[in-house]
């Protein structure tokens, strides 16, 4: 009998990277992974089952999601040469590394952020360059530009409002940021319609600047898995070049063209989400022993007195799972909390006093 072949090792520079994975435990009240606590409307569902029943499933679907595109282009007053839809933003965010970083390139961001940019990058091959933030977790330009004159990145990462600190940049920050780059700048929104303001003003066709948008926040389809970015057209044309062909199914573009139709009801789950956010930073913010920072997003960071591991585990206890977050760059002692349902919040805040007292 002759030896079975050995396995081939994968490639060296992905020894010692982990998969990125929240805790999936079952509790009633889950406020771990940034969801709406939501579901998307009935008749956007009654909707998509027809366009279910219509649709050609035994052909490939159109390649350049062309009504898709069209959709989210009038949803955000842009071209649709601008736009480029993924499996989620996850995969907008691989291909852009995948078209602008790899081996010898370089991505630069300002830790704590969050921890997929580092990720995909490292999986693309491409070097990671980190600065850190400020204590409050604001942008240091002072920061941005030594980093960036010392590293000269290919592509630069910003993210606001920030995963998981929630902090929103200001516009003047992000321009200077801009200003500051080198290469292209991916402003990682995520969030984005619950703060302030966005970026996606700052697109232009001249400029190396793309903003990252997602279906699974807001939109309330995280299950579905649907990003997007709005880009100058040569960055589309760039992404095109290496996305898969047909990686964007005829289910995924019908569902993403049809909830833009939801827009109204978008905004209302948006508006109810920062009422409860404000809420529960009041609640938090004055609950003795408790640190509870800022947010322009769905999600609270914050920290209390005690080991984040034992809280975290007397929320699980409590029937209530958050993200333990101490154990990423500049986070010690934080845990951050999903904005959920009024009654989950509540469920959220006794269970948080019943292990502090304890
Ligand atoms: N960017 C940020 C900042 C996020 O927090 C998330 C979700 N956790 C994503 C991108 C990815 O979301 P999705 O792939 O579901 O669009």
């Amino acid at each position: 009998m002759t030896e079975p072949p050995a396995f081939p090792e994968p490639r060296a520079d992905l020894t010692g990277l982990e998969g990125y994975h929240s805790a999936q435990v079952t509790v009633p009240v889950r406020l771990n992974t940034n969801e709406s606590p939501y579901p998307p409307p009935d008749a956007f569902v009654a909707a998509l089952a027809d366009a279910v029943r219509a649709a050609p499933f035994h052909r490939y679907p159109d390649r350049g999601a062309s009504e898709l595109r069209a959709a989210t282009a009038r949803f955000h007053g842009q071209s649709p040469e601008r736009v480029f839809c993924a499996n989620g933003s996850n995969e907008v965010l691989q291909t852009l590394l995948l078209a602008y970083g790899g081996p010898g390139r370089r991505a630069a961001l300002f830790r704590p952020t969050y921890l997929l940019h580092d990720h995909i990058a490292r999986i693309t091959g491409t070097e990671v360059v980190a600065g850190e933030r400020r204590a409050d977790f604001t942008l240091d330009l002072d920061e941005v530009r030594s980093v960036l004159t010392a590293t000269n990145p290919h592509i630069t990462f910003l993210c606001t409002p920030n995963n998981p600190t929630g902090v929103v940049e200001a516009r003047e920050v992000v321009e200077a940021v801009i200003d500051a780059a080198p290469g292209l700048v991916i402003i990682d929104e995520a969030y984005g319609e619950f703060a302030p303001w966005s970026a996606l003003e700052l697109v232009s066709d001249d400029r190396p600047v793309v903003v990252v948008r997602t279906f699974s926040k807001v939109w309330s389809l995280a299950g579905l898995r649907l990003g997007c970015c709005i880009a100058p057209p040569r960055v589309v044309a760039d992404l095109e070049k290496v996305a898969l062909p047909y990686h964007l199914s005829a289910l995924t573009q019908a569902a993403g063209r049809l909830a833009l139709d939801f827009a109204d009801e978008m905004r209302v789950r948006v508006d109810a989400i920062v009422r409860e956010r404000e809420r529960v930073h009041t609640a938090l913010a004055g609950t003795d022993g408790v640190t509870v920072w800022p947010s322009g997003a769905n999600f609270l960071l914050f920290r209390t007195e005690r080991d984040a591991k034992q809280v975290w585990q007397g929320l699980v206890d409590g029937g209530v799972l958050v993200r333990d977050a101490s154990s990423w760059p500049g986070l010690a002692g934080c845990l951050r909390v999903t904005i959920g349902t009024p009654e989950e919040n509540d469920a959220f805040l006794v269970a948080l006093k019943e292990v502090l007292a304890a």
